[in-house]
């Protein structure tokens, strides 16, 4: 399986860690969307796309996104229910509170993608360097 194009769509909001929106085609039929690259402790990495995971408000027992600070329903303040914001949270607790929609299952492809990924974020970056 190859990956036949790479699209980026690049965040220029550097007050976020998420630095761009990618989207792959492997073998020109099939493509997944909304990976992410984002800025992290260690330098960029990629992260398959994924879903918030939910949790209940305490009092009214809304369902909010996990890391949320108020609940959408009563408003009701729950930053400290679950952990950190999930961009600084590490690998293990982003796990809990992110669900992967789709991703590798081989070290040898995620290195793969994430390589292919990288580089084209790279690229895009390195463009629009040159005014
Ligand atoms: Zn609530």
């Amino acid at each position: 399986m190859k990956i036949t194009e790479v699209r980026v769509f690049r965040k220029e909001d550097l007050k976020n860690k998420l630095r761009a929106f990618v989207t792959i085609t492997f073998d020109d039929v099939f493509v997944i969307r909304d990976i992410k690259v984002i800025e992290g402790s260690k330098g960029v990495f990629v992260a398959m796309p994924s879903r918030r995971l939910k949790e209940p408000c305490p009092k009214c027992s809304h369902r909010n996104e996990k890391g949320s600070k108020f609940c959408n329903q009563c408003g009701a303040n729950i930053d400290g229910v679950s952990s950190r914001p999930h961009f600084e949270a590490s690998g293990e607790e982003r796990e809990n509170e992110h669900k992967d929609i789709a991703h590798p299952i081989t070290l040898e492809c995620r290195e793969y993608i994430q390589k292919t990924v990288l580089e084209a974020f790279e690229k895009e970056k390195s463009k629009s360097l040159v005014h």
